[in-house]
């Protein structure tokens, strides 16, 4: 987990703090503990000073006591004489002049003369002598029995040296106490580490016995005392040691005082600095939490933000600054990216996402609206004869033709993929009627459109739904409207209005639609051919078999052909579909003509196939495949589906003619067959249209249409044939109106190739054509 900013700064300051302080405790450790070691080594040579003064001072009683006493002659003639009475007295008379505690003759080699105390009786007192014959005398500290003394020894001489008197005080525990009060220090008296007397008392006294000196390493050790040996001739020649000890007691309680101060002024520095430093974090923290808000704002896309301005520093200011303009800047391109990804750059108008959203809203405030789609349906053959930059000027006008219509309610407008329009307008009480709106529409977008002296008349169609009547919601009012706009296209009607069920009926026929190809592409059976025969009223003789395609759907059963067909149609599946059929219906034939029965086939085409370029090319390597003469095969197709696009169909037909097919004009009679149309047309035969013959023999004027038609047929040169010969008067009639070719279920429904057979072979009387075998 990451620190705050927060934590850190206060972390910084207390460190800071903390290092600072341990620094000054250190240096002023450091300097008070060399302040106080050259006290103590100071007062230690004073004391030491002080001790040899005071040595010294008695050193000189004892020599002028004992040198007016080696010089009394009495005492001499004495010592000579060995008058032991006079020796003594005169040493107790001297002794007690200077009060000396010890006071002793010897003679020459040692051996004790006299003691005025009686203490030193078996001592021998040769180590006192050695050296002092010649050695200025000097007073050593030295212990006999136990205790310490100073003492002097001086020559008797008569002139010849006779005895050494001994002359000294002791050092007692009162005169160290007294060399205490003098020196300011405790002082020892050792003998090989051992003490002998001391101002220190209980355990601490090794402590005085022991040189030490006061260091940095005394503040964690903490010894009792700082000890120095006093170096003196009158001490180093005896085994005595002399000790002055400095009491470092209250040096501790300085240096405590002095450390509970410092840890007192850290611990409220330390306060202090977190304080600190929690006010100034908070005041560097808070406007950069602000801008952190900031940026959250903006990537929530509200630019509405305020600059960071009350607080905070410079740098900060001048983020929130550069924050503030990106914030800005990201809004307007944010603003025109929303604007091209809602609008159509051509037009202006919607596109189709933004029509969605204002359906949705728009749905939310009316009550009732009318949608209108709106088709160019002539948009590509502007765009194709015209140029697109003319195609663009014409959606440009009508996009502006639309905006000029007038409605006092709401209204807008979107384009859609190229010549696609929709228009939405509020229905309230006061706007204009339906139908006044739908004319003023009409009246705007219907007048020619001139560009550069280029002109087009455009073609609309209309498809209108209204809300709520023909869906709630947005997707299904715009998918209803293009539908009734697709209706009224497919349908040449100019305008439709949707009709409850059509959408559910589109939905099936896309499922259907789906269902064909899949049938088409993989071949799975379901799709099959029936033929149904047609024959020669003159001959009797079968002279073809006309191919219809047949659909058995798995759980759905037979769709009609009629009906899958011209979905097809529509969908662009046709050729495919076409092409299939051709397929299947010249193996069938090819089949047959190998059996040895050369029928004719008559297979149906569309609008789409013919008006393909390659058309006539397919069929004529279809037959060559499949060794089929194009005599033997006839194309038959609709008056409508030549017109569809007459140019592209009459030369079709022709090309189809040129390379040896027949072709029948199906359904002849229904539509505006035009008889004078009849003559131009490239055919063979004719089919009048079922309707007309299935009740014949009932309908005078079927029979009036009929027979004419024959006759005027016959007089073009045409053949004509009749489907839907359901009984046999009608077949007689059509016999006795000289009809060239008979079709229908009175002489057969049609059939699958195998029933067909069985029929053709066992059960029919009509004659079958052979192969000429040349006989
Ligand atoms: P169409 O080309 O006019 O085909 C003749 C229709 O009349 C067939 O209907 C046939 O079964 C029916 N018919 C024949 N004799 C009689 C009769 O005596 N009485 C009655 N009531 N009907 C009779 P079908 O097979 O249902 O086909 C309907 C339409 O579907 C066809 O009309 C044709 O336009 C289309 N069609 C069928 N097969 C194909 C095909 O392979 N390709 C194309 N493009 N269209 C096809
Ligand atoms: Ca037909
Ligand atoms: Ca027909």
């Amino acid at each position: 987990m990451k620190t705050s900013l927060h934590k850190q700064i206060i972390a910084l300051a207390v460190t800071l703090v903390l290092v600072t302080t341990l620094v000054i405790q250190l240096t002023s450790w450091w300097s008070a503990s060399e302040f106080n070691k050259r006290q103590i080594e100071s007062r230690t040579s004073n004391a030491a000073d002080v001790v040899v003064e005071f040595l010294s001072l008695r050193e000189e009683l004892l020599d002028t006591a004992s040198n007016v006493l080696a010089a009394d002659f009495g005492f001499k003639q004495a010592v000579a004489t060995s008058d032991q009475a006079t020796i003594v007295s005169a040493l107790g008379n001297h002794g007690r002049r200077i009060d000396a505690d010890l006071m002793i003759l010897s003679d020459r080699q040692g051996e004790l003369v006299a003691d005025t105390k009686n203490q030193f009786e078996n001592i021998s007192l040769n180590r006192f002598l050695e050296g002092s014959e010649n050695v200025t005398n000097e007073a050593h500290v030295i212990t006999i029995a136990g205790q310490v003394y100073q003492l002097l020894v001086q020559p008797v001489k008569a002139p010849r040296t006779v005895g050494y008197i001994i002359v000294g005080f002791e050092i007692d525990q009162a005169i160290i106490e007294r060399l205490k009060q003098l020196t300011g220090m405790e002082v020892t008296l050792a003998r090989n580490s051992n003490p002998l007397l001391s101002t220190i008392t209980g355990d601490d006294i090794d402590a005085g016995l022991s040189e030490n000196t006061l260091s940095m390493t005394s503040v964690w050790e903490r010894p009792r005392f700082s000890t120095a040996k006093i170096n003196n001739s009158r001490l180093n020649s005896s085994q005595v040691e002399m000790f002055v000890s400095a009491d470092l007691q209250p040096i501790y309680q300085e240096y405590d005082a002095l450390a509970f101060k410092i840890i007192t002024v850290a611990i409220s520095s330390v306060l202090v600095a977190v304080i600190a430093a929690f006010i100034f974090s908070r005041s560097m923290i808070r406007p950069l939490a602000r801008l952190g808000e900031m940026a959250n704002r903006f990537a929530r896309g509200d630019y509405q933000a305020t600059p960071v301005s009350d607080s905070g520093s410079a740098e900060v200011q001048q983020l929130s600054a550069a924050l503030m303009s990106m914030g800005s800047a990201v809004e307007s391109r944010e603003h025109k990216i929303r604007l091209q990804s809602e609008h159509d750059s051509l037009t202006g108008l919607m596109n189709q996402n933004k029509l969605k959203a204002a359906l949705s809203q728009s749905f939310l405030r009316w009550q009732q609206s009318l949608q209108v789609g709106i088709y160019i349906d002539n948009f590509r053959q502007i765009n194709d004869q015209l140029g697109p930059e003319f195609a663009d000027k014409c959606l440009e006008e009508i996009a502006w033709r639309l905006l000029k219509i007038l409605h006092p309610a709401e209204s807008y407008h979107a384009r859609f993929e190229g010549g696609e329009f929709f228009s939405v307008f509020q229905l309230t009480a006061e706007t204009p009627a339906v139908n006044e709106i739908l004319d003023q529409l009409e009246k705007q977008l219907t007048p020619s459109i001139t560009v550069n002296n280029l002109q087009a008349d455009l073609d609309f169609y209309f498809g209108i739904t209204f809300y709520p009547q023909d869906g709630h919601t947005e997707d299904t009012i715009i998918r209803r409207t293009r539908l009734s706009a697709d209706h009224a296209r497919l349908h040449r009607l100019g305008m439709h209005v949707y009709e409850k069920g059509q959408d559910e009926q589109r939905l099936e026929a896309f499922a259907t639609i789906d269902a064909l190809n899949q049938a088409l592409s993989t071949d799975n059976g379901e799709l099959y051919l029936n033929f149904q025969p047609k024959v020669n009223l003159q001959t009797n003789q079968i002279t073809s078999l006309e191919t219809l395609i047949r659909w058995q759907r798995p759980d759905v059963g037979q769709v009609r052909p009629d009906i899958f067909v011209e979905l097809a149609e529509q969908a662009g599946l046709i050729t495919k579909l076409t092409r299939w059929v051709v397929d299947k219906a010249l193996t069938q034939q090819s089949l047959w003509q190998s059996a040895g029965t050369p029928l004719h086939t008559a297979i149906n085409v569309s609008a789409e196939d013919i008006c393909q370029d390659n058309f006539c090319r397919f069929m004529v390597s279809a037959a060559q495949q499949h060794q089929i003469s194009p005599k033997s095969c006839t194309i038959e197709i609709t008056e409508r589906d030549i017109m569809h696009d007459e140019r592209k169909g009459l030369m079709a037909l022709k090309q189809l003619r040129e390379a040896g097919f027949r072709i029948a004009l199906d359904d002849y009679g229904v539509g505006q067959s035009a008889l004078a149309k009849l003559k131009e047309l490239p055919v063979d035969e004719i089919k009048l249209d079922k309707s007309f013959i299935m009740k014949l023999n009932e309908s005078g004027a079927d029979q009036k249409i009929v027979s004419s038609t024959i006759k005027l047929a016959h007089s073009l040169g045409l053949n004509v044939v009749a489907e839907g010969i359901e009984n046999e008067e009608s077949l007689n009639l059509l016999l006795e109106y000289g009809c060239n070719t008979a079709q229908g279920y009175f002489i057969s429904r049609p059939l699958p190739a195998a029933e067909l057979e069985n029929w053709l072979y066992h059960e029919t009387h009509y004659h079958l054509p052979v192969i000429a075998t040349g006989h």
